[in-house]
């Protein structure tokens, strides 16, 4: 069906941050297939570990016990301070079920129509619900009636959520992104997160963080929610997960642990061998290699060296970022600089019509930046001068 607007190219193979399209053009991916591919194109031991697995098994169904999830879950409970994990296929799937248990924890406690706060221009995925707590009109627009039980708020205001919320004995919960990633890299302020936590705390309902596309180290730390002290109650995962392997999470502590039993959630596919053998030798190589310095010191570099090179030009309103989630604004609209990279040998997105997105893999070298740098700078400057 004819849901992209796809760019006129298809690629071939890939080394570490390069693509080769089929007719040999090689490409510097600053994208990372929207943050998914951490580790890069063709890592060894990532070849290895899906091959060495897909002999062994691929899938099972979650009618058994599933070692590798087993193995998977302990990992993510450690690295995360969470205690349980339910695996499915995607971010959109991930976020269903954290609604599904923020609901049943409300159900539970004898509200008996749950409400969930989400927040201005979030993006939380494509399906009914998760479009329905997605901040943006565009992505509602021909697939009313809406999925009720949410109430939107501005983001990165705590301040605003006690007046909204005064009347609402309802509300079971608190969907944000700890920074937003489609809605153009929005940044909030440090003590945004603390103050979410301090509400929730106080009335008793979930922090509920998707971290879909600032988890799994982009950030310079495994979960975006570690630079601000607090824990969410649920949390999301999937695009950096299984690196390309499909594979979403939905983590739960404390009060949202124990909510679901058997019966009130599955997936045939989630959790299966391969996508959960993909996701530990992810989250292994990252940890050997040091990637999740890595990711803060480089995407430092790359915030100075874009704000140092861009800082005469009139129509940059701004460049935020965090680790290696980084974003320029325009003043105008700027999508044509995707094509005009692209020609240039350089794969970058723009996102919120206007905001220029660098999602490089963690792998990224020193020189490789460089080069990320050199090629576009004079894009955006030769775009910003043609008016
Ligand atoms: C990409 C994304 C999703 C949706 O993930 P899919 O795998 O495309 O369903 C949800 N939330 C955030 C923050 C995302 O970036």
């Amino acid at each position: 069906m004819n849901t992209y607007a796809r760019l006129p190219i298809a690629f071939d193979h890939g080394k570490g941050v390069w693509l080769w399209d089929k007719d040999g053009n090689r490409y510097l991916d600053a994208l990372s297939g929207i943050a998914v591919n951490g580790l890069g194109h063709d890592h060894p031991d990532l070849t290895r570990a899906i091959s060495e697995q897909a002999k062994r098994l691929i899938h099972t169904s979650n009618l058994y016990r599933v070692t590798e999830q087993e193995m998977l879950s302990e990992r993510l409970a450690e690295l995360s301070g969470m205690q349980e994990v339910f695996f499915c296929n995607s971010g959109a799937e991930a976020n269903e079920a954290a609604i599904k248990l923020a609901r049943l924890y409300g159900h539970r406690k004898g509200i008996t129509s749950p409400t969930i706060i989400v927040t201005e221009k979030s993006f939380h995925g494509r399906t009914i619900a998760t479009l329905s707590a997605t901040g943006n009109r565009k992505v509602q627009a021909g697939f009313e009636p809406l999925v009720a039980g949410f109430i939107r708020v501005p983001y990165g205001n705590a301040d605003v959520i006690q007046p909204t919320a005064e009347h609402l004995s309802s509300i079971v919960g608190i969907l944000v992104e700890p920074i937003q990633g489609e809605g153009g890299i929005n940044v909030p302020h440090p003590d945004y997160l603390p103050a979410l936590r301090a509400l929730c705390d106080t009335h008793g309902w979930l922090l509920i963080l998707d971290e879909i596309q600032s988890g799994i180290a982009r950030t310079g730390n495994w979960f975006a929610y570690q630079h601000s002290g607090v824990r969410p109650d649920v949390m999301t995962l999937a695009k950096g997960l299984g690196s390309g392997v499909p594979i979403g999470a939905c983590l739960a502590s404390g009060v949202a642990a124990g909510v679901f039993g058997p019966g009130n959630h599955g997936s045939t596919f989630g959790g299966n061998p391969l996508a959960c053998v993909a996701a530990l030798t992810t989250l292994n190589v990252i940890e050997r290699d040091g990637l999740i310095t890595h990711a803060k010191q480089l995407g430092e570099f790359l915030l100075t060296a874009l704000s140092t090179q861009l800082r005469d030009q009139k129509g940059v309103t701004t460049i935020r970022g965090h680790g290696l989630m980084i974003g320029i604004e325009l003043d105008r609209p700027c999508t044509r600089l995707v094509m005009d990279a692209l020609e240039q040998g350089l794969l970058i997105n723009v996102t919120s019509d206007n905001v220029i997105r660098l999602l490089p893999p963690l792998v990224m070298k020193h020189e490789e930046a460089e080069e990320l740098i050199k090629r576009l700078i004079p894009l955006i400057k030769r775009f910003l001068a043609e008016g």
